[in-house]
Formats: C-alpha cells, sequence, structure tokens
C-alpha cells in the first residue's frame, strides 16, 4: 500500500543529499550564522534583497543532519522571490505546524514544506527542522547576533 511517510522520508532524503541553493552568496546583502547545540546543527544563511523588500537570492552553507539541511533547503526554494511580509507569513505557516500537534495540516498553504510535520513528534527534531526559519527570521528583522536555539 501506498504510504505518505515514506514519500515524505524520501523528500528530506532528497533535499539533505542534494540541497537546493546551497553555497555562499559572494556578496550577500545580508548574513547570519544559526546554531543548534543540540544537534551540532551551524548554518550559515545568505540573502540578498531587492530594496528592502523582496528577497532575490537566498542561499545557505554549512553542516548539520539530514532534518536541519532539508529544512533549510526547502526553505531556500520557499522563500526566493518571496517580500518579506510574505516570507514571515510562510515562517509563521510552518512553526504552527511544527509546534502546534491539533493544527491541520493546509497542504495548499504548506505545500511541500508538509514533508517536514511529521518532525513534531520528535521535540528535539523541532529544533533542527527550524534553525534555518530562525536564522531567516533574525535576519529578516536586522540580523545581528548569531542565532541559538538554546
Ligand atoms: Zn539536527
Amino acid at each position: 500500500m501506498f504510504d505518505v511517510k515514506d514519500l515524505y522520508q524520501e523528500v528530506i532524503v532528497d533535499h539533505n543529499r542534494n540541497p537546493r541553493n546551497f553555497g555562499k552568496l559572494d556578496p550577500a546583502d545580508k548574513t547570519l550564522e544559526g546554531f543548534n547545540p543540540l544537534c551540532g546543527d551551524r548554518l550559515t544563511l545568505y540573502l540578498n534583497m531587492d530594496g528592502e523588500e523582496r528577497i532575490s537570492e537566498v542561499g545557505f552553507d554549512g553542516h548539520g543532519c539530514a532534518i536541519s539541511i532539508a529544512s533549510a533547503s526547502l526553505m531556500t526554494e520557499n522563500v526566493k522571490g518571496k517580500s518579506v511580509p510574505e516570507a514571515e507569513a510562510i515562517f509563521n505557516t510552518f512553526h504552527t505546524l511544527l509546534t502546534d500537534s491539533s493544527a491541520a495540516l493546509d497542504l495548499e498553504r504548506v505545500g511541500k514544506l508538509a514533508v517536514l510535520a511529521g518532525v513534531r513528534d520528535y521535540p528535539s527534531r523541532v529544533k533542527c527542522a527550524t534553525l534555518c526559519w530562525h536564522t531567516l527570521k533574525a535576519l529578516l528583522e536586522g540580523g545581528g547576533e548569531p542565532v541559538s536555539t538554546e
């Protein structure tokens, strides 16, 4: 029988093996490092902006577990070309998906990000999946200090 979980697993494995938008942007308008000490995930996020309103390019590098890399890869695909408010709305949708187990899975809104919904049953992995997103949010809010999930 077809199992949707297998499909989700496949997407995560694929994005971990072949992360999209992996690599440093040079030059980059905005750069910030995110660290998840619980797991050891360490990612750096690079953004180029079209004015202050729109994300024109996004890239990341670093190392981490499969969940953190796949999540960052999926995130870059989702926020590239988006306005700052659109990117923040995607962040909020994704964050709710991972932290509120009663939240309905609105596939039309979350799209491929739904593959990470299974992580919400494993609180320690939620930090892996949300690391890149917290880093993005901090970067859009002005950057500054590296992000730590602890
Ligand atoms: Zn991790």
